[in-house]
């Protein structure tokens, strides 16, 4: 049983090596979330799916997209975690995926071709994500998103978006239900991130820490239910700390479980396990070649593509 944050890269390889388990309890718990493939994908043929399943769908993780003139952008520190982009990378980047043939794939995409129900919808997918509900990813991500008719996963601190952001991370302004509810019209996916944003495997240590742990989960579902009539399936933890225990209890609540590399470019394939997604943090740390690179690790068969 593992009680400490293990390192992404660790994590992956240790991932790699329990594929055949995992894949096969991912198989066996599946039957919880019955959103799984929202019933309108069709099963693929055999070729269809061998081909799918050499397919590599990276998730490219934002936390805020700022104008370029906003005065509260943070300075750039190397070798530090960084959480930002601005507009105009933010920009160039969309247009990146566009140019190349990319298109967006959303969470019951995702976990329809995990679990085999479905191939992916392209042969060239992206899933993009952001992480506790900023305003900004609404007023600068989303109108540039549109364009390309691009959706994404907003993972929503629910106590956030009542209003009760926590001091010390109260720095710039977040979405509320309102803004929530904008994303789930434009065919966005709204996920959950805890009530408090706690760290989980250090709450998990404490005295019923497993029972905190469950009411952070519960208690952001049941306000998302609450606010916007969704019940979220799709989950992220708190800054990527996890331990086991805490996966057991997400995996009751959650069809898919996504984890957060700062450090390296990890895809995700049809042998990943829906409750370990991966996914690559994109801040303005990345230079061009690094972000170019993800999206030639990405191709789909048809382009001939190869790393630079
Ligand atoms: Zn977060």
């Amino acid at each position: 049983m593992n009680s400490v944050k293990m390192p992404e890269r660790k994590l992956s390889r240790r991932r790699l090596l329990s594929l055949g388990a995992y894949g096969a309890m991912a198989v066996l718990s599946g039957g919880s979330q019955s959103a799984a493939g929202e019933g309108k994908d069709q099963p693929t043929s055999p070729r269809g799916r061998k081909e799918s399943a050499l397919q590599k769908v990276p998730i490219l993780c934002y936390h805020r997209v700022h104008s370029d003139d906003d005065p509260d952008t943070p300075p750039i520190r190397p070798g530090t975690y960084c959480g930002h982009v601005t507009r105009s990378v933010f920009q160039w980047q969309m247009e990146q995926l566009a140019k190349r043939g990319f298109s967006t794939i959303t969470r019951p995409q995702l976990y329809a071709w995990l679990t085999g129900k479905a191939k992916l919808p392209a042969a060239k997918v992206v899933a993009i994500d952001f992480d506790d509900n900023r305003l900004n990813v609404m007023e600068n991500a989303v109108p540039i998103m549109k364009r390309y008719g691009f959706t994404g996963t907003a993972f929503t601190i629910s106590s956030w978006a009542d209003g009760r952001e926590s001091e010390d991370m109260k720095v710039f302004p977040v979405m509320g239900w309102r803004e929530l509810a904008k994303l789930v019209k434009l065919g966005w996916t709204i996920g959950a991130h805890t009530v408090n944003h706690p760290d989980l495997a250090k709450l998990s240590k404490k005295e019923n820490g497993l029972k905190l742990v469950e009411q952070e989960m519960s208690g952001c579902n049941e306000e998302i239910r609450r606010h916007l009539g969704i019940t979220p399936l799709d989950f992220t933890y708190p800054d990527g700390l996890w331990n086991e225990d805490v996966e057991k209890v997400a995996r009751r609540y959650y069809r898919t479980i996504r984890h957060w590399s700062t450090t390296d470019t990890p895809m995700n394939t049809a042998a990943t396990a829906p409750y370990r997604l991966q996914a690559i943090n994109i801040s303005m740390l990345m230079d061009k070649k690094t972000f170019l690179g993800i999206l030639d690790k990405a191709s789909g068969l048809s382009s001939g593509s190869q790393n630079r």
